[in-house]
Order: C-alpha cells, then structure tokens, then sequence
C-alpha cells in the first residue's frame, strides 16, 4: 500500500506533534507501507523520513527544483522526484496513491489537504483520506466543515469523505474502514 503523508514542515512545534510522526512512520514501516511525501528535512516531515529510513521503510519524496536550489530536500531519501512547478508536484502527491493522511501543519498541509478534499468531493480523487487530530488541531477546520454543510455549502455526506482519528497507530484502520468512494461523487457534488 502506498500513502501520501501532508505534514508540516516547522520544527517549532510541540513535542506531542513530533511524537505523532514518529509513530506514525513506525506503524507505516512495519505495516510495509510505502510513504510519499514533500520530499523536506525540516519539521514532521524530517521526522517522518528519517523514522522510515530508520525502520528501513520506503518512501518517496516529491519536492519542486525551487526547493533543491535552496537544499530542502532530505538527503537521506534517494527516491527523490523534482517538478517543476508546486501544481505539478501536488498533482504527483495523489498519483497512484491508496490513500492519504494530514498530519498536522501550516499553510501548506493546509491547502493540500484541502485541494484533495475538494477533488474528492468532485470524483476526481476517490482514495480514503484520513485526518490525524493530534493535541485537538483540526478542530477549528472540522468545526468549519459542519458549518458549511450546516449553512448548505456542503452536503451531510460530504462529511464522510474523510475520516479524523487521534492516535497514529489507528490511521490504517481508519483507512481500511473508510467510505467507499467513486467517480459518481459528481452527481451530488453540488448543493441545489
Ligand atoms: P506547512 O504545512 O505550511 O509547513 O507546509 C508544508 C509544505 O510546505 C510542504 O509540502 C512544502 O510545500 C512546503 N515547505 C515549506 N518549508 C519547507 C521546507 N523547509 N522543506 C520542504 N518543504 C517545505
């Protein structure tokens, strides 16, 4: 199985983040997961490799050739893909992936999670997507969420096109247990 991970790149954060990824890495790695991932060295996504390598997991980094010209990438991961652009990388983010988790993050994990929302609420994104809420973090988005479908910018069953869980180690079943989804999405995409 192959898993797209959206972390943070900040190394400011509390521990209990850190902790998270760690963990997180290990299950995957065991698990025999393959891990995709920004490619970065910095913040979770730095735990995130370096756990995986650690464990002698596999992952693959996709970063923009911006990012080497600055030497982000972790130089640990040798599958290291290089775009051109940020679109192009985010497009290879849900390429051949079985599913995707958020960890917590900024700006960034932020729109990249919420882009492959929105691709799957259209059907153009079908895998299970799964929110990792450690310390409470997605609460305020969560909470948005049940106010669009609360306000009628969403629909109820929008709200199972991911799943949130608290622990790591619970994210592969959340995986496993997730709504199926399809192409069909489109038809109930909007609200009339
Ligand atoms: P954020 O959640 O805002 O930290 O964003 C994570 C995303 O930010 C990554 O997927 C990258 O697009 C980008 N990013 C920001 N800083 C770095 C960094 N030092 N190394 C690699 N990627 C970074």
């Amino acid at each position: 199985m192959r898993i797209c991970v959206y972390c943070a790149s900040s190394a400011k954060i509390d521990k209990v983040y850190f902790d998270a990824a760690e963990r997180l890495a290990a299950a995957f790695a065991k698990a025999g997961v393959e891990v995709v991932y920004g490619g970065g060295a910095a913040g979770l996504m730095g735990v995130l490799a370096d756990t995986m390598l650690k464990h002698g997991g596999k992952i693959k980094g996709i970063l923009p050739k911006f990012m080497v010209d600055v030497e982000w990438e972790h130089k640990g991961v040798s599958d290291m893909i290089m775009t051109d652009t940020m679109h192009e990388r985010k497009a290879r983010f849900l390429e051949d992936v079985d599913a995707l988790t958020a960890l917590p993050g900024g700006c960034g994990t932020l729109e990249e999670l919420l882009e492959a929302i929105t691709l799957k609420r259209l059907g153009q994104f079908t895998k299970p997507i799964v929110i990792l809420n450690t310390k409470g973090y997605y609460n305020p988005l969560l909470e948005m969420f049940e106010k669009a479908v609360k306000e009628n910018f969403m629909k109820d069953i929008h709200l199972d096109m991911w799943k949130v869980v608290n622990e790591p180690e619970e994210v592969l079943d959340a995986i496993k247990n997730s709504k199926p989804w399809d192409k069909g999405a489109i038809n109930f995409a909007a609200v009339r």
